[in-house]
């Protein structure tokens, strides 16, 4: 791709003037334009050379997919941008008389990245000349969190996902069964599934009896298809129609199925989505439930005037732990070339005595407030114990110490824990009532093997240093806020998690990109003289400036 446009067809000879220095796209053209052409190598896999006629330049797509999303565009308007904004065009290099392309070439790089595993090549360049520029550090502060990303995808019922599941399943075994190999009951599954709309004002009696019928249907057609080839019987609505009929039905001794009472978790929502699962977190007014995944995002916390940077973004399932969030990314940092933070700032959720012996062991502070101990309301919990897990003494509120403990190993996890118990101290004990459960003779208490861990960070969460400092993780809120409202992140534009995952990274890109150009206006602002003129910012910079 020419790097140079010609002197009279480029932007900056035709209307340079219109681009003061520290504006936005010149800042791109000059900053980030150089970093995505760096990316070519990487993208050049993407694409098989000597075969079909040429495609659009991969840096320039590349280019495309990131304004888009710093100015939360659709395909065809970031098309017509390219087509016509003299901004974009100078931000991607770009002549003057350059036409656009279709948008679906937009749909077909997409896919190129998902397929190629290449989809945070953007964050990762945009981070990697972050660091080069000395904004992020190797070894960083940080903050992290999760929010929820809705599916792209209708909220269907159970009985709705059955029924849907079947439906494409008979249409894809229409395609591929000729009429005179369909069964008997052919006809009738076809009119009660595919020509027919469930009426979901029905009773709820009637609405229970046809999800009982669609069961039957359903293990009439999986058996009948037993025998058949694999390609028809594997088939990919097929396949999907015996899980959700997995998920959703039992069968007893005789064959006969029966709706199961709880579906469990992670199980299919819809089968135009398979992978969005259904999540509820929080409760009372604080209840939030959403069909689709997860985020996690860890940002940097830069020392005064270098700002925050997104330093990872992760895509988990909808029903991910952040217990399990922090560790992948970490992870994804470290391919990243990035070292673990010397400070972790995170919530109550992710912190455990798992998680804080992990962090000491690799030498990083993890510092969140710890949750409280299960147990029942006016019923001493762990905390009410001073444990000593090293020494296998523990002492009660009353200061009695335990007359025993024994080492508890988990068979499947090889989890380690330990149970203390005292014995006759608490006969006569005056807080027995607190203490001590009605079907119990004495008290007994079980703690994991780095229980000190987590009984040191609830005691200094509490302290005015302790919270003085976690008000540090509180940006992270705001940076989450700005992603949804500034970028979308809050809804997936594509389906499946793979996509998904490309659009969070590309998000995070441009986050980044939108961080630093403000930095880099910040600095050429800095030096300009005092009475230069103030510049706006309106209209399409309000996505620009969050
Ligand atoms: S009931 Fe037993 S364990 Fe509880 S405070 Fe009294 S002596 Fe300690």
């Amino acid at each position: 791709m020419d790097s140079q446009p010609t002197l009279f067809g480029s932007v900056p000879s035709v209307a340079g003037a219109l681009f003061s220095e520290d504006d936005r796209y010149r800042l791109f053209a000059r900053k980030v334009w150089p970093v995505l052409a760096g990316t070519r190598a990487a993208l050049e896999k993407c694409y098989c050379p000597d075969n079909g006629r040429p495609g659009v330049e991969p840096v320039l797509l590349m280019g495309v997919l990131v304004l888009q999303f710093l100015e939360r565009l659709p395909d065809r308007q970031a098309l017509e941008m390219v087509k016509y904004h003299l901004g974009w065009k100078l931000a991607l290099n770009l002549e003057l008389e350059q036409k656009a392309f279709h948008p679906t070439v937009l749909c077909y790089f997409r896919q190129r990245l998902v397929e190629n595993e290449i989809a945070g090549t953007a964050f990762r360049a945009v981070l990697d000349a972050l660091q080069e520029e000395g904004l992020v550090a190797k070894r960083t502060r940080q903050r992290l969190d999760s929010t929820h990303v809705i599916g792209l995808v209708a909220r269907l019922s159970t009985l709705d996902c059955i029924r849907e599941t079947l439906r494409l399943a008979l249409e894809e075994l229409g395609e591929t069964l000729p009429e005179k190999e369909r069964p008997d009951f052919w006809p009738l599954l076809w009119e009660r599934y595919v020509e027919n709309k469930l009426d979901y004002k029905s009773a709820e009696a009637v609405l229970r009896s046809k999800q009982k019928q669609a069961g039957e249907d359903i293990c009439l057609l999986l058996k009948w298809l037993d025998p058949l080839p694999v390609p028809v019987r594997e088939g990919r609505q097929v396949a999907l129609l015996r899980k959700v009929f997995e998920e959703n039905y039992t069968l007893d001794e005789s064959g006969q199925c029966e709706p199961v009472k709880v579906r469990g978790s992670g199980v299919i929502q819809t089968p135009h989505e398979p992978q969005a699962q259904y999540c509820v977190k929080g409760q009372g007014k604080a209840r939030q439930s959403w069909v689709g995944y997860k985020v996690q995002v860890a940002e940097s916390i830069g020392e005064e005037g270098s700002g925050n940077f997104l330093t990872s973004i992760v895509t988990q399932e909808a029903t991910g732990s952040d217990d399990a969030g922090l560790p992948a990314a970490l992870h994804k940092q470290k391919g990243m070339g990035l070292e673990a933070p010397s400070e972790l700032y995170v919530n109550g959720a992710y912190i455990s005595a798992e998680a804080l012996a992990r962090a000491e062991k690799e030498n990083r502070e993890l510092l969140g407030p710890a949750q409280p101990s299960a147990h029942k309301e006016n019923v001493f919990g762990a905390e009410g114990f001073d444990v000593k897990v090293e020494q296998r003494r523990a002492f009660c509120p009353a200061g009695k110490e335990s007359t025993q403990c024994s080492r508890l190993v988990e068979k499947q996890s090889g989890k380690v824990s330990y149970r203390f118990e005292w014995s006759w101290q608490c006969h006569g004990c005056q807080w027995r009532e607190k203490c001590v459960g009605t079907n119990q003779r004495h008290r007994t208490l079980v703690v994991g093997q780095y229980h000190t861990l987590l009984q040191k960070r609830r005691r200094e969460q509490n302290t005015p240093l302790f919270v003085e400092r976690m008000k540090i993780r509180n940006g992270i809120e705001g940076t989450q806020s700005e992603l949804v409202r500034a970028h979308g992140l809050r809804r997936a534009r594509y389906r499946g998690k793979a996509k998904v995952d490309l659009q969070n990274q590309f998000i995070g890109a441009a986050c980044n990109i939108k961080r630093w150009l403000r930095w880099l206006a910040r600095q050429i602002k800095g030096k300009a003289p005092e009475n230069s003129p103030p510049r706006g910012c309106g209209g399409l910079e309000l996505a620009f400036c969050g």
